[in-house]
């Protein structure tokens, strides 16, 4: 039994909702129906997880230790977006993976205060050039930033390339902001994003 905080993708409405017994598999299950208070029961197409939702979700998953279950790539799906690049037409269609990993390094710079944009960097490049192929030795944050993204990719419908797409995305953001800003110019960035859109969640 869990309470989670989702979203009404019909109404945008924020909620907690018992989820009964929830089960891991491809695609998140949970055994008791999920109801908007203003919509009533929601459907898979219009339920979504809030970011705070989506860590409940995580912190659960984990405290099972499922956490070596599923890889990367069992948890992709064929098709995917189908998009070649993520230009600002279709960045939204993204946003939930984009999001995902630039909220888990924000948070691990929380932690880690001499975190700067060169390690992030190269942190990004390792998960790039290895997170699809198998076992590599990962630091705490590029660990962090799998075991988010298994999470998303339970959620949503992603492929290889989209994940692929969305850490050379993050990666090119933050070579752009340590270039504009200097060592820390890319975090700085972050912090003030998530400093104001995550109030109340933490
Ligand atoms: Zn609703």
């Amino acid at each position: 039994m869990a309470l989670i905080n989702f979203e009404c993708k019909k109404c945008d409405t924020e909620f907690d909702c018992e989820t009964g017994k929830i089960t891991f598999g491809n695609i998140l299950n949970f055994e008791e129906d999920i109801i908007c208070p203003k919509c009533g029961k929601l459907n898979k197409d219009n339920m979504g997880l809030t970011e705070f939702g989506q860590t409940q979700i995580g912190e659960l998953y984990f405290s099972k230790g499922n956490n070596n279950e599923q890889s990367i790539l069992d948890l992709c799906d064929q098709e995917g977006t189908g998009f070649e690049a993520i230009g600002e037409d279709v960045k939204e269609i993204f946003y939930p993976i984009l999001f995902t990993i630039e909220e888990t390094i924000y948070l691990y710079s929380k932690k880690d205060l001499l975190l700067e944009d060169l390690r992030i960097i190269e942190s990004l490049k390792k998960l790039r050039d290895n997170i699809l192929s198998e076992k590599t030795n990962y630091n705490t944050l590029e660990n962090a930033i799998i075991n988010r993204i298994k999470i998303i990719l339970r959620l949503n419908s992603y492929s290889k390339r989209d994940i692929l797409l969305s850490l050379s995305k993050v990666l090119n953001s933050v070579k752009l902001h340590r270039s504009l800003d200097g060592k820390k110019g890319y975090l700085i960035f972050i912090s003030d994003f998530f400093d104001k859109s995550g109030e109340g969640y933490f």
